[in-house]
């Protein structure tokens, strides 16, 4: 079966550069027959960068990909406290340079409307929108989404291509809360790999609108993957989790670059 992983990142795995890193993980990848990779943000994790920051973490990605247009594909990080600078920064990766999406992490919640003009011109440029959301027990960070503010994002969205980070964190919360807007997808990526997330996801969602991603290197492919794997889904369904979604939801912008899925 293809796999195409939606979430991956060059923090937590070994090497001194972005190109070495890139390696390692292409060397995992090929270990449990991962086929593409979608990678943002930089070498080191920064909850609210200021605009040096995000372009130096996106220039870092940019070289990561520079070797692997092949294998792995660049979301561009941006933070919506920023938003002349983040929507340049749009142009440059995105518009201007081989990226396919956008990621908005921790900065500042779904539901603030400084993320629209971000969502507006990601999806001008066809451009997938990954949006982190959690919904923590010991209380979210200031700026960051719980799956509740990704559907009320969505609701201002209905054209953008919207995927509700981590299934909310907590999942069961998670599917719910992003139930009635057709158009956003969950990404299973990131926490333990408890049975019952996929199968929940696919109940609620349908399976058109679950899609693997890991979170390496802060988490493994292979404890990932099994959150699928071990899924008590339909073959078909996983077919469409592993690879067949990601690829639908990234057809337009690679189509419109010139590149092939
Ligand atoms: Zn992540």
């Amino acid at each position: 079966m293809e796999i195409w992983d939606l979430h991956g990142h060059l923090s937590g795995v070994p090497g001194r550069t972005p190109d070495e890193r890139m390696a390692q993980l292409i060397a995992f990848a090929d270990r449990l027959g991962i086929a593409r990779i979608c990678v943002y943000m930089g070498m080191t994790w920064s909850y609210d960068p200021a605009p040096d920051d995000f372009r130096k973490q996106n220039d870092e990605v940019l070289q990561a990909l520079s070797h692997w247009a092949d294998r792995a594909f660049g979301f561009v990080y941006v933070n919506p406290k920023h938003v002349e600078a983040s929507l340049a920064e749009l142009d440059r990766c995105v518009r201007d340079g081989p990226m396919v999406g956008v990621k908005l992490w921790v900065a500042r919640r779904a539901n603030a409307p400084e993320v629209d003009a971000i969502v507006r011109r990601a999806t001008e440029l066809k451009a997938v929108v990954f949006q982190h959301s959690w919904i923590k027990i010991t209380g979210n960070l200031p700026g960051e989404s719980t799956p509740m503010d990704v559907a009320s994002l969505a609701a201002r969205h209905p054209d953008a291509a919207i995927i509700c980070g981590h299934t909310g964190g907590d999942w069961e919360q998670g599917v719910r809360a992003v139930r009635a807007q057709s158009h956003v997808a969950v990404d299973l990526g990131g926490g333990d790999p408890v049975a019952g997330i996929t199968e929940s996801a696919v109940r609620e969602l349908g399976a058109e609108r679950v899609i693997y991603g890991s979170d390496v290197g802060g988490r493994s492919f292979a404890s990932q993957l099994a959150k699928v794997i071990g899924a008590d889904v339909a073959e078909d369904a996983k077919r469409l989790i592993l690879a067949g979604n990601l690829k639908r939801l990234l057809a337009p912008i690679l189509e419109a670059k010139g590149l092939s899925g």
